[in-house]
């Protein structure tokens, strides 16, 4: 009520008149602000969000109050003027106002074919968005006769019992009416949702003077803008089509005339050379004060021009990086804005690893490229299978005829994906593009063969549940084995970005990274450091494998020692290539955490190699694998249970980091190693652990006359560690939360199963999200508030992080840096967004502005 008093129903758009995006919607403020720039915006009058729902519901504004500003023969155009323009709305319709007397008096004035072209495409329009009536019915014809339009006048009353309607106002009220229910249908609500319009959006609708485009002189329509949508490099693009209206410039392929100078054809630059230089006018004015690039649509009537609408121009992510960058640059505006700009979840688009063009590659067949960038991993065929690959940190491929919302988490949790059915909008293809997740669809040359578990390639080869593939959805192939891959490659604008995000930032980022190659993303990102480096990952390969299981299976001290003594090396060679790429920048490197049942083999095949490369009889390695094998893995002998069962695993670990950290310093940077206990659940483990690596680096100090520093930590996975945070901060000089472990133990939740039911806890609302995806701040974030408080009580200096999988999405870095931790530390593709988020939330706090 008290909106309607400052803001009443209809506002005829001037310079001063009060209007908000929010009452009025973007495209009606837009205009006043072309207004206010004194460009020649034809009269508008703007209908607030209020009075577009009344007429949704049979309530008509006063009409004599609509039309009172455009004179007594109106001919008119209603535009959709929603809050965001990426909302949508109902499409514009133009020539109303268009009637027989009007038709009749523009054929003396400007020619029968152009009046009553004019005439036709109205009726075209009015019949088929108004009415509601069969487009084929009233499809406009080639030749814009007094016959033809009797046939459209005439197929009019017939399908509606009545004649085409005669009184411009009546005309309009029915144009409103029909796009203010547009509005209210179930697709258009869902569309709108999906881009993240409330449930409650409003449409505003702007009702302006048809500027004609059509008629004698030089007339035309066409559409003009700065900007490359793709790069978002500087460049004027656009169409202008003589004597036409709206958009049809754009669709008129060989028929429209350039903008610049083009060798392909003539161009409004050369023909027109005042009419181009005010459009270039109009759009420096745009970009300096209206501080955007925006798409300008306009018409020439005899000469001059209107200016009718200007929206932002469409862009890809990538040009959207690049225009915030150069607005910013340019001074239009802040280096902050432009941060807050860009939406980080667009960055993933350009962050992706793509197959090295040069190697060779080993294609099994090739379907429709529905989602950049490439990724290898083992098959499996469904979401659960890939969710437990996921929980291992077993990268996977999922593989699927089609994909349903069912599969979605599965989605996620896989590192790219495969469907033998759908097109570019399936619902792979979408959600894929939406998660930065590299998807090839419709491979339908494959076939799953559902009983075996295998994927049959139209050579005949077949691949098993297991098997290595490579997806590359920027060129639709599929690859046997993993590819090699070239890292995603920033370019100069998304380095500046982040840049200026980092000046803003008040959280560290750094990277979890297990390999040479991880971290050296890490590094290309910028990521401040390691978080979190899983040492037995390194071992998941080849003959490294062979040797951890060798480890594993060893049944005495000495034999364990002697698979040690292998390890050694290869070990400290890990580190010291960590180090040098991180160059002096901290790495926390977690000593062993390996669940044993992820290294033993789990079928007959797999113990007969194992038989084979260990060198021992089949039945002995069945009897230790069962003897190993644990009813409750992921709560068995892991972690710090492990190193202080066969302390000597952590001695050979911590040997190989100090050895390491000597040679990486002698040749770099100065390299302080962060060692960090992993599965702590007790403060005598941290006691016992610290003693026996103080005497380890005491040891190396003393063999190599090298001075070192390193931090030991611990990480707080256990909701017992949360409990005991003060107690164990006292051994510890940083505490990182694993949220993966915690997330599974504060539940009672298994990572590995919880697939199985997930999609039916979410769909029943029993949790709101799979708390494995999206940090559970009201349990496992009181928990972590709780660990911190008491770990700053026992060690007000300790350092605390988040290193489990939610450490890059925005809602754990605003839990976060709510809580003041030092840093998050998540995959190395997620760190730009993370930077991105923490710079926004950073600013959005101090503009106290709510964007978490
Ligand atoms: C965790 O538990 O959160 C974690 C980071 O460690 P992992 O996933 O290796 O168990
Ligand atoms: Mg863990």
């Amino acid at each position: 009520m008290q909106q309607d008093t400052i803001y009443p129903p209809v506002t005829l758009i001037t310079v001063d008149a009060p209007m908000s995006p929010s009452v009025h919607g973007g495209r009606a403020k837009c205009l006043q602000r072309l207004i206010r720039l004194e460009m020649p915006v034809p009269t508008t009058v703007a209908l607030s969000f209020d009075a577009v729902r009344g007429i949704a519901q049979g309530q008509m504004p006063d009409l004599k109050q609509v039309l009172a500003p455009f004179g007594p023969d109106p001919l008119l155009s209603v535009r959709p003027s929603s809050e965001d323009p990426d909302w949508g709305g109902p499409g514009a319709i133009l020539n109303i106002g268009m009637t027989d007397a009007r038709h009749a008096e523009m054929c003396a004035r400007m020619g029968e074919a152009e009046a009553t072209a004019i005439y036709l495409r109205f009726i075209q329009s009015y019949a088929v968005h108004v009415a509601r009536l069969d487009p084929e019915v009233f499809d406009i014809p080639e030749h814009p006769t007094g016959a033809n339009l009797r046939v459209a006048l005439d197929a009019y009353e017939y399908e509606m019992d009545e004649a085409f309607p005669q009184d411009p106002a009546c005309q309009l009220a029915e144009v409103l009416r029909s796009m203010a229910r547009a509005w209210d249908g179930t697709s258009a609500r869902l569309l709108r949702q999906a881009k993240g319009a409330p449930a409650n959006a409003g449409l505003g609708l702007v009702v302006q003077a048809m500027a004609l485009g059509v008629g004698p002189g030089e007339c035309g329509s066409g559409v003009i803008q700065f900007i490359d949508e793709a790069t978002g490099g500087q460049r004027i693009k656009g169409r202008y089509l003589a004597q036409s209206q709206g958009r049809e410039a754009l669709g008129a392929g060989t028929g429209a005339m350039f903008l610049t100078r083009d060798p392909r054809g003539p161009s409004v630059e050369e023909t027109q050379p005042e009419v181009f230089e005010a459009l270039t006018r109009f759009g420096e004015i745009c970009r300096t004060r209206l501080r955007e690039e925006m798409q300008i649509e306009f018409t020439i009537e005899d000469g001059k021009i209107a200016i009718l609408d200007a929206v932002r121009v469409p862009r890809s992510s990538r040009a959207a990086v690049r225009v915030a960058v150069a607005l910013a640059d340019d001074g239009i505006i802040a280096r902050e804005e432009a941060v807050m700009r860009v939406d980080p979840a667009a960055l993933s688009e350009m962050l992706h690893r793509q197959v090295d063009p040069t190697a060779p590659r080993d294609r099994i067949t090739s379907g429709i490229a529905a989602s950049p960038g490439a990724a290898s991993g083992r098959i499996v065929f469904t979401a659960n299978d890939a969710q437990a690959s996921a929980a291992r940190s077993e990268p996977c491929v999922l593989v699927r005829w089609e994909t349903s919302p069912e599969d979605i988490r599965g989605m996620h949790a896989a590192q790219a994906v495969l469907t033998m059915r759908g097109g570019i909008t399936s619902h792979a293809a979408v959600i894929g593009r939406g998660l930065g997740l590299p998807c090839v669809v419709g491979a339908s040359d494959l076939t799953i063969d559902r009983k075996k578990k295998r994927l049959i390639a139209p050579d005949g080869r077949s691949f098993a549940e297991g098997d290595v593939i490579t997806v590359d959805g920027t060129s639709g192939d599929i690859l046997a084995g993993e590819a090699p891959m070239i890292e995603a490659a920033l370019d100069e604008e998304f380095r500046a970005l982040l840049a200026w995000a980092d000046e803003f930032r008040d959280i560290g980022v750094r990277a979890n990274a297990d390999t040479p190659a991880d971290a050296q993303t890490a590094r290309n990102f910028k990521a401040q450091g390691i978080g979190l480096c899983r040492t037995e990952h390194m071992f998941f390969e080849g003959d490294r494998l062979v040797v951890m299981r060798e480890m594993i299976f060893a049944d005495s001290q000495t034999e364990r020692r002697a698979v040690l003594d292998r390890l050694l090396p290869m070990q400290r060679a890990d580190f010291a290539a960590l180090f040098e790429i991180m160059q002096g920048k901290p790495v926390c490197i977690r000593l062993f955490d390996p669940p044993l049942h992820e290294f033993l083999p789990v079928d007959k095949a797999g113990m007969r190699d194992l038989a084979e490369q260990l060198g021992l009889a089949l039945a002995d390695v069945n009897a230790r694998v069962e003897a190993l094998s644990e009813y409750n893995p992921m709560l068995g002998m892991r972690g710090v249970r492990l190193g202080l069962t066969y302390p000597e695993i952590y001695d050979m670990q911590a040997r190989a980091i100090f050895e390491a950290t000597v040679e990486a310093s002698a040749s770099g940077a100065p390299v302080v190693p962060e060692i960090m206990i992993p599965l702590v659940s007790a403060m005598r483990e941290v006691e016992i652990v610290k003693t026996r690596i103080d005497a380890v680096a005491a040891a190396v100090k003393a063999e190599t006359g090298a001075e070192f520093d390193y931090r030991l930590g611990v990480m707080v996975e256990t909701p017992r560690a949360c409990l005991r945070a003060a107690d164990i901060a006292e051994h510890a000089a940083f505490l990182s939360f694993g949220t993966n472990d915690l997330t599974q133990m504060t539940y009672g939740l298994s990572r590995d199963d919880a697939g199985r039911f997930m999609s039916a806890y979410v769909k029943a609302h029993v949790y709101e999200e799979d708390p494995f995806h999206t940090l559970d701040i009201d349990g496992v974030g009181e928990l972590l508030s709780m660990a911190a408080e008491r770990g700053r009580a026992g060690r007000p200096e300790v350092i605390l992080s988040v290193c489990g999988e939610h450490g890059g999405s925005r809602s754990a870095i605003d839990f976060c840096r709510k809580q003041g931790f030092d840093y998050v530390s998540c995959s190395p593709f997620r760190v730009p967004l993370a930077r991105l988020s923490a710079a926004q939330l950073a600013i959005a706090d101090r503009l106290e502005l709510n964007i978490s």
